[in-house]
Formats: C-alpha cells, sequence, structure tokens
C-alpha cells in the first residue's frame, strides 16, 4: 500500500514518518510546505475524505472541551530541562492532539449549518475544506508516545499554522461576497456565528503554536507568551507597516507619535498585541488621509498630501498595575453617530460594497477609493471585530470613542499576563 518511507522537510530540518503515521495523513492541497519529497501517500482517496456530511465530525464535534487556561500554559512551560522536558513534551503532544480534532469538528458543524449559499461560496468552501483536511490528519495521526513521534506531529502542526494563516481573509471575503448578494443581502447576521469561528481560531492557534514554541525554549519566552514583550517594540514594527500600506494605498501617510509609558514590558502573545495594533492604525491613518484629503482636495491642493501637511495619529501608553492601556487618537474626521453601532459587527466597513475586491483597475494612488486598490489597508469590515476578539481573550478591551467632525480615540486595554491568581480561559 505504501510506497516507501516519507520525509517531510519543514525550515531545512526533515522529519522521517513511520508507514502508519504516512497512511493516515493526506497529501498537502497545495504546493505549500512541507514538501513530500517520496509522493502523496496512497491508500486514501480524494473522494473519502472530501465528504460534506460526514459523521466523525459530528462524532468528534460532540465531545466536550478541556479549557486551557493561562496559568495552566505558563506554569507548564516552566523550569523545564532533561528528562522532565521529554515528559512534558509528550503531555503537550497528546493534549494538543485530543483538543484540536474536537474543536475542529465544532466548527464544522457550524459551518455545515450555514445557508447553503454561504457554504458554496469559493472562499467559504475552502475554509471548511481546510478544516476539514486538519480534522481527518489530526485525530487520525496516532498517539504520540516518543519524542521521534513528537517530531513528526509538530511538523505537521507547523505545516498547519502556517497554511491557516490564510483563512481569516478567506473567511472575511466569502462573507462579504455573500452578504452583498441580493438573495442573502445583509439581513444574514453572522457575528454569533463569526464569533465562536474566530475565538476558536485563537484557541487552536495559541494550542498548537504553544506545543511548537516551547519545546524550542527561547530565551524571554514560556512557549509563545513573551515575557518581557516591549510596547514601544510592537508599537514601532505595527507604524512601519502601516505606513507602508498606507503609502501603497493612498501615496502618503500620516506620522505617528508614541507617548507615555511606552518602555513597559509585560508578558503577552506578541503576534496578538501586533495584529490589534495594525488594525487599529489603518484605521486610524485611513481616516487621517482619507478627511484631510478630502478638505485639500476641495480647495484644490495638490494630492497626495505630504505627510507633515496631516495632524499626527498619537499613541500614548499608560501602565497600570494590573493592565496597560494605549490610546490612539486620530484626527480623522470621526465617525458618523449613525455609523457607530455598525462598526463593530463582522463585515462592515465604509469602502464601497459595490466594489469588487477582485477588481485591479485604477491606479491605486490617483482614486484610492477602489476595492482591489485599498485591501489590505480596510475594505473587509472584520479588523475592529477581530482585535477586540484578541483583546477579549486574555481579558483586555477595545473601546472606541469618536467625535463626529473630529476624530477618534481607541482605547487598547491590555491584561498583563503572569499574575499567578489569574485565570484566564482560553
Ligand atoms: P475596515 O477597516 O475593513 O473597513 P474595520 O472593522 O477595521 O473594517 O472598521 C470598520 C469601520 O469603522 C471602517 O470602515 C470605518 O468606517 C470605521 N472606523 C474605524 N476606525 C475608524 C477611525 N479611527 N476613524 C474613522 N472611522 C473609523
Ligand atoms: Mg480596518
Amino acid at each position: 500500500k505504501f510506497r516507501g518511507p516519507l520525509q517531510v522537510s519543514f525550515n531545512g530540518q526533515r522529519y522521517y514518518s513511520t508507514a502508519a503515521q504516512v497512511a493516515s495523513l493526506e497529501p498537502p492541497p497545495t504546493d505549500s510546505l512541507p514538501s513530500w519529497e517520496s509522493g502523496p501517500p496512497a491508500g486514501r482517496s480524494r473522494s473519502q475524505t472530501n465528504s460534506f456530511y460526514d459523521v466523525t465530525v459530528e462524532k468528534y464535534a460532540a465531545k466536550p472541551l478541556s479549557p486551557l487556561t493561562l496559568k495552566k500554559m505558563l506554569s507548564f512551560g516552566e523550569s523545564m530541562g532533561g528528562e522532565q522536558l521529554e515528559r512534558k513534551v509528550i503531555k503537550s503532544a497528546q493534549f494538543v492532539q485530543s483538543e484540536l480534532p474536537v474543536r475542529l469538528a465544532k466548527r464544522l458543524l457550524d459551518l455545515q449549518l450555514l445557508p447553503y449559499i454561504v457554504v458554496t461560496n469559493p472562499h467559504i468552501k475552502r475554509v471548511y475544506d481546510a478544516y476539514h483536511r486538519a480534522f481527518l490528519v489530526l485525530k487520525d495521526f496516532p498517539e504520540v508516545t516518543s519524542m521521534e513521534q513528537n517530531q513528526y506531529l509538530t511538523a505537521l502542526l507547523t505545516k498547519l499554522v502556517d497554511e491557516h494563516g490564510p483563512l481569516l481573509t478567506s473567511l472575511a471575503k466569502g462573507l462579504k461576497e455573500c452578504t452583498t448578494r441580493p438573495l442573502v443581502g445583509p439581513s444574514l447576521s453572522l457575528d454569533p456565528f463569526l464569533d465562536n469561528m474566530l475565538r476558536s481560531r485563537i484557541s487552536r492557534r495559541v494550542i498548537a503554536e504553544q506545543h511548537i514554541c516551547f519545546q524550542q525554549r527561547r530565551e524571554g519566552y514560556i512557549g509563545v507568551i513573551c515575557t518581557e514583550l516591549s510596547v514601544a517594540q510592537i508599537l514601532g514594527a505595527a507604524i512601519a507597516r502601516t505606513e507602508q500600506v498606507c503609502r501603497d494605498t493612498y501615496g502618503t501617510h500620516p506620522q505617528f507619535q508614541v507617548t507615555g509609558d511606552a518602555d513597559t514590558v509585560f508578558s503577552y502573545i506578541p503576534a496578538h498585541l501586533d495584529y490589534m495594533f495594525f488594525e487599529i492604525l489603518k484605521n486610524a491613518s485611513r481616516a487621517v488621509v482619507e478627511h484631510h484629503s478630502r478638505i485639500a482636495g476641495s480647495r484644490g491642493t495638490r494630492l497626495p498630501l505630504k505627510s507633515t501637511a496631516m495632524p499626527p495619529i498619537v499613541a500614548q501608553v499608560c501602565k497600570g498595575t494590573r493592565e496597560v492601556t494605549i490610546k490612539i487618537s486620530d484626527q480623522g474626521g470621526g465617525i458618523d453617530e449613525e455609523v457607530q453601532p455598525k462598526i463593530w459587527k463582522y463585515g462592515y466597513t465604509s469602502v464601497d460594497p459595490t466594489i469588487s475586491l477582485g477588481s485591479s483597475s485604477a491606479s491605486p494612488v490617483a482614486d484610492f477609493r477602489t476595492g482591489a486598490a485599498m485591501d489590505p489597508m480596510a475594505g473587509l469590515g472584520f479588523g475592529l471585530p477581530v482585535s477586540r476578539l484578541y483583546a477579549q481573550y486574555f481579558g483586555g478591551n477595545i473601546e472606541l470613542m469618536s467625535i463626529p467632525g473630529y476624530g477618534t480615540d481607541v482605547y487598547l486595554r491590555i491584561h498583563r499576563l503572569g499574575n499567578q491568581s489569574e485565570y484566564v480561559e482560553i
């Protein structure tokens, strides 16, 4: 049945698997990492694994979850070495193996329950298929009892985390297409579905990445949690990326100022903080550039405006005992009162919805209100609600105060992790 041992390469390292492990693996859907060097494993045909109504999904979805807590995560990762490390790695692998298929199955069932027009959308279908593939591979993976098997599981998890990264955008695009179609229309509220979907996605990634990272034992980290995360550093990186996409979209970008306790250091997952900053800063930049370009344009001033011709965006960092608050203030004209209740809804965007995200006709600078040119600056309507999910995930929050006609303040409250009394369930 099986054509010889299989090698999986990842990040320059090679992992070998046993025939039994390989028999339970699907060939990867694309030419993405890792590469399968001796061809796809035989035995399982595509049609067998792509069935939409899969009874095993239902069976797994009915199982209870064992919630991971941050406290557990931190104490589990502390003080390890030698034999103890091996035992912990294997225990962690087994936890991943029991949790992920159940969590994936629950989301697969949710997807199956969506209206037909939604699930048949190609973007949503891609999400469904990727989840289903991951579900099958993980549930059939033999229980890890050795470090060698764990290496292979780790390579698989790394591949899945990478492959599933872009699925958030697929989900957003798919829903955007569905809700702008007359058949479904904006009346279809998917917010509770998406809350579950995305919260679960955050959890699965944390679980997988925690397992991958804590074996690497990086200085200053416990698994995926950086214990000395510098706000200034993450803000700086997010500002640089914001300037870049803003320049690509509009030909200019506003200036940024970081004030207050910017040297604050605390425990957090860097990628989460980076996501939130990037989304908030993009929104602020878009508002500033569009608002001030409109004013300048009506006076006949040449566009794009110089960075110095627009009011700067100010990030004020305040260190509290239990929380760090970052207030991001812009003078981008604010949000109208009737729009304010809508901004937290998934898919709400003030980017013109009649413009297809796929079109790429006009130059981004000449007419910055074209769909293709706006993405990834804005247009999916996921930035605020997803950022808030991230903040709330570890007990923080995002609030927004806007003065219509003037500007907006966004308050990002981050719970400083690592306090032993905390018990944040993830
Ligand atoms: P997107 O940026 O893709 O439109 P978001 O969820 O990030 O989606 O934001 C939703 C909407 O909220 C934006 O389209 C915009 O109308 C409004 N908004 C968010 N932040 C600001 C801000 N700082 N100033 C003005 N409007 C904002
Ligand atoms: Mg946005």
